[in-house]
């Protein structure tokens, strides 16, 4: 199959919806980052997703919508909650896990009875969306397990000959999948997966804000998790990912002493200042670093690098969600100094 590379042109949004209504997987671009699309009612079409992917059948698909009002469709029940949290943060980076009814078929929940609802802000993919007239099932555009795609070239090496489109809708603007919660109780929620909707936004609308441990610990084998991503290693590249918590001194210190030909570092906008090793750099602050992780991780293997020592960002904030991601890509390889 040969994958076609679509613009954001009036003409191209329409085959993307076109295609997609028709059962096809096209790569689309969102303000995360780029998603594998297809209808989310069509069977056939979400098995291909899976298979494109390499995804674990368990590991289940965020559904995208129009307008949060289109939920009712595809939900048996929505708490009073979930349209207060709309009304604030849809369109935008956070998917609510609702229970789902039979429009939404069992591969696409991954055999759960919920499914994640995302209402996304970025304006080509809201007009496919629309267009298209289908709910969207739309996981991360790369291949299992590697770093997740935040530009239309990213999906472009992942996908090609795999899927029959990709719209370029340039660069993701948040660079980190969407902030996904539960429902705990009338005014509480549990943080799942964390994104650009942070804890703290979410206070501004709830009583209780209660963040899953596996966010920051690995889970063990076989226990059972309130959201299935976070059992997989995830988001890594080919090189070996060493998270280091350290000031300067001391991180410049470890890299010196495990120097060698392809060891490269991965530190703050300004840290490489008088650094003396190979080295890139990932944003000043949790939000720049946010945008810059993945199409960093994926610039580190282009290099050939082997080993790449991380400094490990701060958990306030967006911070959370670059940490929850950098911990899973180094298998929870973390050296604190
Ligand atoms: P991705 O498709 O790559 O953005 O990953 C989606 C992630 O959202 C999954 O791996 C789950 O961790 C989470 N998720 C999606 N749907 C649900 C659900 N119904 N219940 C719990 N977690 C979910
Ligand atoms: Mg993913």
């Amino acid at each position: 199959m040969e994958t076609l590379l679509l613009s954001t042109s009036d003409e191209d949004i329409a085959l993307a919806a076109e295609m997609i209504k028709n059962g096809q997987v096209v790569g689309i671009p969102t303000e995360t980052v780029y998603g594998l699309g297809a209808d989310a009612s069509n069977e056939e079409a979400v098995r291909s997703v899976f298979a494109a992917k390499g995804r674990p059948a368990d590991n289940p698909l965020i559904v995208h919508l129009a307008d949060f009002s289109h939920a009712v469709k595809y939900t048996s029940s929505i708490p009073e909650l979930a349209y207060k949290l709309a009304e604030r943060f849809c369109p935008g980076p956070l998917t609510m896990v609702l229970p789902k009814n039979e429009r939404i078929p069992m591969v696409t929940s991954g055999g759960l009875d919920t499914v994640g609802i995302r209402v996304p802000s970025h304006k080509a993919m809201h007009r496919i969306i629309e267009l298209s007239g289908c709910a969207i099932a739309a996981p991360s555009a790369n291949t299992s397990g590697l770093p997740s795609p935040t530009s239309a070239e990213h999906v472009m090496r992942d996908m090609n000959g795999r899927i029959a489109a990709v719209v370029d809708g340039g660069q993701s603007e948040f660079g980190v999948e969407s902030t996904v919660i539960s429902f705990d109780g009338a005014d509480a929620v549990r943080i799942l997966r964390p994104g650009a909707v942070t804890r703290e936004m979410l206070l501004e609308v709830c009583g209780e804000v209660v963040i899953d441990p596996a966010i920051l610990h690995e889970v063990d084998a076989g226990a059972k998790v309130a959201s299935p991503g976070m059992k997989y290693k995830h988001y890594s590249p080919k090189a070996d990912i060493i998270m280091v918590e350290a000031a300067m001194d001391d991180f410049t210190a470890l890299v010196g002493e495990n120097y060698k030909d392809n060891v490269w570092a991965l530190v703050f906008d300004g840290d490489e200042n008088g650094f003396p090793y190979r080295n890139m750099t990932y944003g000043a602050d949790s939000s720049g670093q946010a945008h810059w992780l993945f199409q960093r991780l994926r610039e580190l293997d282009d290099l050939g690098a082997e080993k790449v020592y991380v400094r490990a960002p701060s958990t306030e904030g967006v911070g959370l969600a670059v940490y929850n991601r950098l911990i899973r890509a180094a298998g929870f390889e973390v050296i604190r100094i």
